[in-house]
């Protein structure tokens, strides 16, 4: 699911990433790509365009933060969006009432109601421990009852036989009577689907309802529907009370426009995947980590918020200060940035999180491991603060002493020197030509402000500040 926007999605990203910021112009062009993207995924019409307005302002408001690149921002941005349109959060069931708590499912025929009746069972019944009653009231098909009775065995909850001469406003309350004096915590009532949303089979679902009045009123959709499933949302929620969705079939190659438009529709919120035909192919819907898995961004969004989390902000601040008034960058600062970096977990932390660096990471690791910035920190360390101020006061005999009191050779000494006169170089453009310029420099990726990440700090050339 959701391949397709996924890979357009990943590919706007991208290419926003190479770009220093962002203007109104490159905005409304890649609106207007999020949007094609949003279509084609068969997202609804009015969900689509609900979510670019809301993107747009919020792309051109303030929400830039200092600590992240203007691609990076907007990236975060689209990722929020999607988690407002698709729920904010996971919410769970709610049984929270005088047991038996019914759980009614209703969809259209063939969305996934009796699997996902047995599911939910099963779930319940390992995790929760509950004890569940299932029952079909679908009276018109017997295969369909069989298809419960087989399921309910497979994962061990019981079954309410079905008269399928009954009406089915008699069968589920007979269900719930044996539910009652049965003990039961949850009593699982599977309906009749028909192929389409016709008036007849609403307001038998409907009856069914108002005779048990379920505390969950669950609709069962399946993902591959597209545009279509908004339409049938919209009806069973004008004719149920629904509390929640289940989106079934999410692990098929349906283009995922379902999950975006349902909540946004109905405002109810989707509890449940369905991953596969196996009982046990049911999880949690999680709003977030949805957002994450079409954005394909891998962990770049925990990086973004590690990074606005641990950067630290007032020192960002006093190295700008700085700066400006022309002062350069010392080995005190370099120290403090090399000092970042390994408070965010090291090289090797931060570059397994960007996209695409996995295996740049082992090579980068070797050259810059984290022994290296600790070493770097060292040397830095057996200076005076003299030497750090003016670097250029270290000579011959004081570079053999600071190597001396860190344990190290000449050579280390001088290589760091020089990484320092390049991070220095780059301070200097920062000063000249602002952010854009800087970012440009470093191959427009990096987006880490003076005081947050080293650009190129100590990185290989070329890697610097992806
Ligand atoms: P109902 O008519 O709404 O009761 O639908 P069923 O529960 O009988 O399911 C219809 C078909 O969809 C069956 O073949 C199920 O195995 C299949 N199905 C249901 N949920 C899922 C799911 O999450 N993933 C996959 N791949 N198939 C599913
Ligand atoms: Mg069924």
């Amino acid at each position: 699911m959701f391949d397709n926007l996924s890979d357009r999605l990943e590919a706007i990203g991208k290419r926003l990433r190479g770009k220093g910021r962002l203007t109104e112009e490159n905005i409304q062009e890649t609106l207007r790509e999020v949007r094609m993207a949003l279509l084609e995924a068969d997202v609804a019409l009015p969900v689509v365009k609900e979510f670019i307005a809301a993107v747009r302002e919020r792309a051109l408001g303030a929400e830039v933060t200092r600590s992240l690149s203007p691609g990076q921002a907007f990236v975060k941005i689209v990722h929020d969006q999607l988690v407002q349109v698709m729920g904010e959060q996971n919410d769970a069931l709610d049984l929270s009432t005088r047991p038996p708590a019914v759980v009614m499912l209703a969809g259209l025929q063939g969305s996934g109601k009796t699997t996902s009746t047995a599911k939910l069972g099963r779930m319940l019944r390992e995790r929760e421990n509950k004890k569940v009653l299932a029952v079909s009231v679908d009276v018109y098909r017997p295969a369909a009852i069989d298809q419960l009775q087989r399921l309910t065995e497979e994962v061990g909850i019981d079954f309410h036989p079905t008269d399928s001469d009954a009406d089915p406003v008699a069968t589920v309350e007979a269900a719930r009577d044996q539910a009652r004096t049965g003990y039961y915590d949850v009593l699982l009532v599977d309906t009749a689907g028909r192929l389409h949303v016709d008036d007849e089979m609403m307001s038998e679902v409907r009856r069914v309802h108002d005779a048990v009045e379920p505390v969950e009123t669950l609709f069962v959709v399946d993902s591959m529907t597209g545009q279509d499933a908004a339409n049938t949302a919209r009806a069973f929620d004008e004719a149920l009370p629904l509390t929640g969705v289940i989106l079934t079939k999410a692990d098929g190659d349906a283009r995922g426009g379902a999950a975006l438009s349902i909540r946004q529709i109905t405002g109810k919120p989707i509890k449940f995947l369905g991953i596969g035909e196996k009982t046990d192919a049911l999880e949690p819907f999680h709003p977030d980590r949805m957002a994450s898995r079409i954005l394909g961004m891998g962990d770049v969004l925990s990086l973004v918020e590690e990074v606005e989390r641990k950067v630290d902000r007032d020192q960002a601040e006093r190295m700008a200060g700085k700066l400006k008034k022309g002062k350069g960058f010392d080995l005190e600062d370099m120290r403090s940035q090399l000092q970042q970096v390994t408070q965010m977990g090291g090289m090797g932390g931060l570059m397994d999180k960007l996209p695409g660096m996995g295996q740049m990471s082992e090579q980068v690791s070797q050259q810059m491991n984290d022994g290296q910035i600790r070493r770097q920190i060292a040397i830095i360390n057996s200076m005076t603060p003299g030497e750090r101020q003016r670097p250029d006061v270290i000579n011959g005999s004081r570079k053999r002493r600071i190597a001396n009191g860190c344990g190290l050779q000449v050579q280390d000494v001088n290589r760091l020197l020089k990484q320092h006169k390049q991070m220095q170089k780059m301070m200097k453009q920062f000063k000249k030509g602002g952010m854009k310029k800087m970012m440009r420099q470093m191959g427009g990726g990096g987006g880490f402000p003076p005081g947050g990440m080293p650009p190129g700090g100590g990185l290989p050339p070329g890697l610097g500040g992806r």
